[in-house]
């Protein structure tokens, strides 16, 4: 039986996570967002306290570390050794340096490993991250390169962890997500780039729906 892939890819706060949970609630399958399981690395560093430059412990570090996904109804959960961590991995903190760890060899040959073997568990599955497209998934049945201009990804972030009680500046957060957007396009491994043969979208003015279908009717196509 073939495995039925769709990759989404973009930039932070480009709305990669809820676009790729909606379709996959259309299609009837899973959606994994590989960003959570970086996260959850770098929140098991952050609680181990070595420094983020110390490349050979950390991916020793990552070597024992266990990652796994599960699913409560639509929302994907992350496990870390056994706990989850799906709240924990939203902290500012983890977000801020997320971007060093996803840039260690080890670490992102552990995690495109879980990926690909997610994509045989699961059989019909959208993935979203960073590489999705050009490196862990390049035959994938559909490829999106998910983008929304600077100041409306930075009114989302803003708008949601507003919403969760939280005191940000928008443009401190404007700052912090450009700096992410600049780490992750310039990183020498798996840098974000759009991926050969994938449909550019970008969502600056479109609604979620108006995504979710676009999406679907290219898939059907
Ligand atoms: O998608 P999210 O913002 O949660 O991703 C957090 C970070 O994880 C990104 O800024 C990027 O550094 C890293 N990441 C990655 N490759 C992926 C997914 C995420 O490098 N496939």
């Amino acid at each position: 039986m073939n495995n039925l892939i769709i990759t989404i890819d973009g930039p932070a706060g480009a709305g990669k996570t809820t676009i790729a949970r909606m379709v996959a609630e259309k299609l009837g399958c899973k959606y994994i967002d590989t960003g959570a399981m970086y996260r959850a690395v770098t929140l098991k560093v952050l609680a181990s306290g070595v420094s983020f430059s110390d490349i050979p412990e950390i991916e020793e570090i990552v070597e024992k570390t266990d990652i796994e996904v599960d699913f409560n109804g639509s929302d994907m959960l992350i496990y870390l050794d056994g706990r989850e961590v799906s709240d924990d991995i939203r902290k500012a903190e983890v977000t801020e340096n997320t971007s060093f760890t996803a840039a260690i060899p080890g670490v992102r040959y552990k995690l495109q490993k879980i990926q690909r073997r997610s994509a045989e568990k699961f059989n019909k599955t959208v993935f979203e991250g960073r590489d999705m497209g050009s490196i862990v998934f390049p035959k994938a049945d559909l490829k999106i390169y998910l983008d929304a201009g600077i100041k409306e990804r930075a009114r989302r972030r803003w708008q949601e962890l507003n919403s969760k009680g939280e005191d940000v500046s928008l443009d401190l957060l404007t700052q912090k997500i450009k700096e992410r957007d600049e780490r992750d396009e310039s990183r020498g491994l798996a840098p974000l780039i759009v991926p050969e043969n994938a449909v550019k979208i970008d969502s600056t003015d479109m609604e979620l729906k108006e995504v979710v279908g676009k999406i679907v009717a290219l898939l059907d196509r």
